[in-house]
């Protein structure tokens, strides 16, 4: 029996219950659906509370996690173009016409694009060397100084009117 069942069954004795109480039908019927928006309002909340869990689990779990755009940014080595022959991550030789590779910056150890990404999303740092690629945060903080950077010296019409009107800030 699944909690709804239960719940069904709970319901029809309170009512039976307020039936020999004398309550009328209409008294009845409001009962009922009073009885449903609490259980719908639960429901939302229960619902609520697993998402929020869920986030701050996946945040817990990904804290250290390589920027999504600079992961997708790192270079695309072809067989032979990499100082290895094999993958660390998953000790598999690198193929011709097999398996897409990436390459880390700075430190150019290569991988399986797969067994990297993967790695990646948990961890930033190299599996071989510990280099450290772009953080999450790292990344909206260049993308907000380049946002910014933008904004007052770009050739947008926002910059050209204010050095128009101020010369002086130059
Ligand atoms: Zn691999
Ligand atoms: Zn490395």
């Amino acid at each position: 029996m699944d909690s709804v069942d239960q719940d069904r069954l709970l319901d029809e004795a309170m009512i039976e219950t307020r039936r020999r109480w004398g309550w009328s039908q209409e008294q009845i019927d409001e009962f009922q659906r009073e009885r449903a928006r609490d259980r719908e309002a639960l429901r939302q909340e229960l619902a609520a509370e697993l998402r929020e869990r869920e986030s701050m689990e996946y945040e817990r779990r990904h804290r250290d996690r390589a920027s999504g755009p600079a992961m997708l940014d790192l270079f695309v080595p072809a067989v032979g173009e990499t100082r290895e022959q094999t993958c660390a991550v998953c000790l598999e030789d690198f193929v011709e016409g097999g398996k897409k590779l990436r390459r880390m910056p700075c430190c150019y150890h290569s991988f399986h694009q797969r067994c990297i990404f993967d790695w990646l999303r948990f961890n930033r740092r190299c599996p071989v060397c510990r280099f450290a690629m772009t953080s999450v945060e790292e990344q909206r903080a260049l993308d907000r100084a380049k946002a910014e950077a933008a904004a007052t010296c770009g050739d947008g019409p926002e910059a050209t009117k204010r050095r128009r009107l101020d010369p002086a800030t130059d």
